[in-house]
């Protein structure tokens, strides 16, 4: 923008002056409205903005809202590629969470996961995956709460479109533009070994959560493909890396699902596998993706929970949201109907 407003004859430093003005204000994707509002610059620049400067690539299609207060918006791209993301309320009444997805689809084919059983069709680009932020953004607002985290964990898998959401990341976190702050950005991933290990040489200081769900190879490949090509053991010790690098505790997810990683072996192996690592424990609870599992009894929770608990772990279970928009953990699909 620096470079365009030069070249057209105005000043360099109206471009920072706008992006910051149109990153604060609202979170509206249309350029062109906060520049016609924003006095301070030139009327002849505001011109040349409405006339040449590229519109945002994305829309929101559809809103739904779960009782819970889930929020979950439908954003079609500019080549007609539906994306979802999801805004959750916090337990602080002004305050709102953010998940955001990275790619059209996924590769990764998680078994539990109805994102994983479309398929992956294409990355996302920064800008479509800093303006679903924006969209969020605007929604909390209508909502009266603020957007005070974010995680990259809707559709696709971040570290598969590292360049990307490293530059989104950037942009939402930076004090020039989206203003978040860098530890408030978490990156969600299934956990492959070279991208994983690029992600951490960049020393980004957000968290990490690491997708486990299973304490043992054998049972991991049972639900996660890619786990028949990278071990427990390689992923954690880049995730300690992390943790050593930033100082940012990772987050160990685990869905538990009934039957298949669940039982009271599993959560002592999980207890002697994180032991001395300093990791959190997130237990999620499977949401129905159409795929043969069933989440664990809350009994069956309760007793995992506790063997982690007495083994100094520090473990949460987090409720499971959205549910009934189809807007909870594993269940975006992007489609219309
Ligand atoms: S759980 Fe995440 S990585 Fe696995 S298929 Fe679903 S979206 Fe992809």
């Amino acid at each position: 923008m620096e470079r365009l407003f030069a070249g057209w004859g105005f000043d360099a430093i109206h471009a920072r002056r706008l992006l910051r003005w149109y990153y604060d204000s609202s979170g509206e994707v249309d350029l062109h409205r906060p520049a016609r509002q924003h006095h301070a610059l030139p009327k002849a620049l505001v011109a040349c903005i409405e006339k040449d400067l590229p519109l945002s690539s994305t829309h929101v299609v559809r809103i739904s809202e779960a009782s819970d207060g889930t929020v979950k918006l439908l954003v079609s791209t500019h080549d007609g590629a539906l994306v979802e993301s999801v805004l959750m309320p916090d337990f602080r009444p002004d305050r709102a969470a953010g998940c955001i997805s990275t790619q059209v689809g996924c590769a990764m084919a998680c078994d539990f996961c109805a994102t994983g059983l479309q398929g992956f069709s294409r990355n996302l680009s920064a800008g479509e995956i800093v303006e679903q932020f924006l969209h969020l953004k605007r929604d909390a607002k209508r909502l009266s709460r603020r957007l005070s985290t974010i995680v990259l964990m809707g559709m696709g898998e971040p570290l598969l479109n590292l360049e990307n959401v490293v530059k989104a990341i950037g942009l939402m976190a930076s004090d020039e533009a989206g203003h978040l702050g860098w530890r408030q950005i978490t990156l969600s991933t299934v956990g492959l070994v070279p991208q994983l290990r690029q992600f951490v040489d960049l020393r980004l200081n957000v968290q990490l959560a690491l997708s486990l769900h299973a304490p043992d190879d054998e049972t991991r490949k049972r639900i996660i493909p890619m786990a028949r090509r990278y071990r427990i053991a390689d992923l954690l010790e880049l995730a300690q890396e992390h943790q050593a690098n930033t100082g940012r505790v990772t987050t160990i997810q685990y869905c538990l699902l009934e039957g298949v990683n669940d039982s009271d072996d599993h959560a002592r192996a999980l207890a002697t596998l994180l032991a001395g690592r300093q990791m959190h424990v997130n237990l999620l609870t499977y949401n129905s993706t159409g795929q043969p599992y069933r989440a664990s009894s809350p009994q069956r929770v309760d007793a995992f929970i506790n063997i982690l608990r007495d083994h100094r772990l520090v473990a949460h279970t987090r409720r499971s949201r959205g549910d009934q928009i189809a807007a909870a953990c594993g269940q975006l699909t992007a489609t219309k109907a």
